[in-house]
């Protein structure tokens, strides 16, 4: 405000002193006159009514929002000061229970690195993350942080990495898993070849023949694992993309059917159709619904009893359509069954690799079922056999002329 003030005095001065001399008045009296301009306007820009309410109302004053602000967010916050809490979120009360939050903050973050952060006096103002485990339930596992909020304030806040810890660890089993499925074939197969190299072993015919139908065996037995690995993650990636194209599911399980039929030769008579024609179209994508297909037959194929009959149906059921396997197999016992959807689960390992199996049949299925959202149920009663069905929401009509 002074600054306009001393302007607007300025230009006084300079225009009134300036015009006196123009118009030849004496050099004192233009002086004289400039500066009782220049008081005026010192004196009007003072009263002036806008820069006076500026200058005297009060300054707005901000409302302590903080409080609020750390309740609303969702991860564990807590403020230490010197090595006390003195303010605990919602969530931190949530995680930790009121009773632990009040006084020292050892009572609720027991880690010895936690301790040394918050009570060392190093100048950095975000610590790197270190990684808790077990506080609130045994398996989750946080990332803390302590910010320096100077004077001795501390704000440590807690982020949960049980999900994308699991995935890591999901991830690092899988290629251990897969790795370790291959790498048997493979050592089976450098085996034979060396034998085979050498002239002076595996001399007569018949026991050439041998080993070249167990390197065979081997060698289909990474290809289908390749194979099974490839569509997995296919169906991975397209998983957030559901299926948009009308199909009948009926006609496409009886081609899929039909092709199995046909390489099992003499046995394809076990394979029995049940299609109810007035089902509902789906949303679906056919080659997947041919994969499913093929998968869960190809199962009731290797683990029912010979010569047992094999059902599979397609029916409609409230607007949606389901498909069903059925066997006449061993059966699953029910302690498995929640498990095996994971990949390179096996109820017999030894029994599923002696007729084909890589494990991760079912974990497909399961996926394509989640595109599709389908709902997957698998009962099973040992030594009668096992049902397999998947319920596609169906397309209602209005939905299909429109
Ligand atoms: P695999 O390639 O080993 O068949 P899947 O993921 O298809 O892998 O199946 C996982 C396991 O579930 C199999 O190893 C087998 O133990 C069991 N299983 C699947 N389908 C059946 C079935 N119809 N009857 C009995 N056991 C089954």
């Amino acid at each position: 405000m002074i600054e306009r003030r001393m302007m607007l005095a300025i230009w006084a001065f300079g225009a009134v002193a300036v015009t006196s001399l123009l118009f030849s008045a004496p050099w004192v009296a233009s002086g004289a006159a400039g500066l009782a301009a220049a008081l005026f306007a010192w004196g009007a820009a003072a009263a002036d009514p806008a820069v006076v309410s500026i200058a005297t109302e009060p300054e707005p004053t901000a409302p302590d929002v903080t409080a609020d602000l750390i309740d609303a967010i969702d991860d564990p916050l807590l403020i230490v000061e010197r090595q006390r809490i003195s303010h605990a979120n919602a969530a931190a009360v949530r995680l930790f229970g009121a009773d632990k939050l009040d006084g020292d903050f050892r009572l609720a973050l027991r880690h010895p690195l936690a301790a040394e952060l918050l009570t060392s006096d190093e100048p950095s103002t975000v610590s790197t993350p270190i990684e808790l485990v077990g506080i609130g339930q045994k398996d989750r596992r946080w990332a803390m942080t302590v910010h320096l909020l100077g004077d001795g304030v501390r704000l440590v806040r807690l982020r949960d990495r049980t999900e994308s810890w699991v995935a890591e660890r999901m991830r690092v089993d899988f290629v251990a898993n897969a790795s370790h499925e291959l790498r048997t074939p493979l050592a089976t197969l450098l085996g034979f070849i060396e034998t085979l190299a050498d002239s002076s072993a595996g001399g007569d015919e018949a026991t050439r023949q041998r080993f070249l139908s167990i390197m065979m065996r081997e060698a289909r037995r990474m290809q289908q694992l390749v194979d099974d690995l490839m569509s997995l993650s296919r169906v991975e990636a397209d998983r957030f993309s559901t299926p948009q194209t009308p199909v009948d599911l009926t006609a496409v399980v009886e081609e899929a059917v039909a092709v199995i039929r046909s390489g099992l030769g003499e046995g394809a008579d076990r394979i029995s159709l049940d299609l109810d024609l007035s089902c509902p179209k789906v949303r679906a994508d056919r080659v997947q619904i041919t994969q499913l297909v093929h998968n869960l037959v190809g199962n009731a194929i290797k683990y029912g009893r010979p010569d047992t009959p094999i059902q599979v149906l397609v029916r409609p059921v409230g607007g949606k359509v389901r498909l069903q396997v059925v066997d006449q197999g061993d059966g699953i016992a029910p302690e498995h069954l929640p498990r095996l959807t994971e990949r390179f689960y096996r109820v017999d390992a030894g029994r599923s690799r002696a007729v084909g199996g890589t494990g991760l049949g079912l974990a497909i299925v399961k996926h394509i079922a989640e595109r599709h959202r389908a709902n997957l149920n698998i009962a099973s009663v040992v030594g009668r056999g096992t049902t397999v069905s998947i319920t596609f929401p169906g397309i209602e009509p209005e939905a299909l002329s429109s």
